[in-house]
């Protein structure tokens, strides 16, 4: 497969097009950033993990039915995906209060949340990815009413898938963010599923393994990365 152009850089990935006008190839790099792109540092071997992580998830959410716009894994940092027209909200869901929800409620780390919530953020960094509802969501034009609503049912259903997945390996998936795109008219998972975009938490420690390591200066980044890989089975080799 051929790469041509490249059509986007974002603080993490990189973006090419290819000689299929319905493929894309994503370039996961080093980079690794947070507070919406003011701390940001090259972590060793994350391009390669954090690619060969998101493979496997998104196999996983395609054999349980969920639709993604992941094809193949092409290189060791890199993945064909299908092109999508990127919807610019994000969705989050949390099964145990931590971050920002913390904060903007005066809630406590660690709370349990049943059912567990759901929050729609715009992707907008310059506006430090404001928290919008769905009422913004139509009138500003940024997803149709009822691509909103498959949103939501497949973010929900990837949580079942998994949450389940991750106690396997005696984790507790903590919160996640997805984004979603338009193949055809067809709402599609797209993006990346990894330790930098989710919360992930040893079931008897609590220890975090996810980008709150890097937040929060813990250290060991990429090597937590690589043990929820290991603890479900991954190799990355
Ligand atoms: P950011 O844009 O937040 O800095 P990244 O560094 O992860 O994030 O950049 C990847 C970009 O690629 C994101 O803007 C994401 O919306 C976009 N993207 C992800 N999957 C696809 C896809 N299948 N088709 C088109 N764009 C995609
Ligand atoms: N998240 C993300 N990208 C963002 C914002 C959040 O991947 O631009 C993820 C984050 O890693 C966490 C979940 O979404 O797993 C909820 O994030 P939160 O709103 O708590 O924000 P944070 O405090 O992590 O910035």
């Amino acid at each position: 497969m051929n790469k041509y152009d490249e059509l986007y850089r974002g603080k993490a990935k990189s973006v090419y097009f290819t000689d299929d006008p319905d493929l894309l190839i994503l370039h996961f790099r080093n980079d690794t950033s947070a507070f919406d792109g003011k701390k940001i540092e090259q972590l060793d071997r994350k391009g390669m993990v954090n690619n060969k992580f998101n493979g496997f998830i998104m196999e996983k959410l395609a054999a349980a039915g969920i639709p993604t716009h992941f094809e193949s894994l092409l290189s060791d940092e890199e993945s064909v995906v299908l092109k999508l027209e990127m919807i610019p909200v994000e969705c989050v869901v949390r099964n145990i209060a931590a971050g920002s929800i913390c904060k903007r409620l005066g809630v406590e780390e660690g709370i349990d949340l049943t059912p567990p919530t759901f929050e729609f953020f715009l992707k907008d960094d310059a506006r430090g990815d404001p928290m919008i509802n769905e009422y913004h969501i139509e009138s500003f034009g940024w997803a149709k009413p009822e691509h909103v609503a498959k949103m939501k049912e497949i973010t929900f259903a990837v949580n079942d898938v998994l949450k389940a997945l991750f106690l396997t390996g005696n984790m507790l998936l903590v919160d996640y963010k997805l984004e979603f795109g338009l193949h055809k008219g067809q709402v599609v998972l797209g993006d990346e599923f990894t330790p930098d975009g989710c919360r992930l938490w040893d079931v008897d420690t609590r220890e975090k393994l996810d980008k709150d390591r890097f937040r929060q200066g813990l250290g060991d980044v990429v090597e937590s990365y690589e043990l929820v890989g290991h603890r479900l089975g991954l190799n990355f080799d």
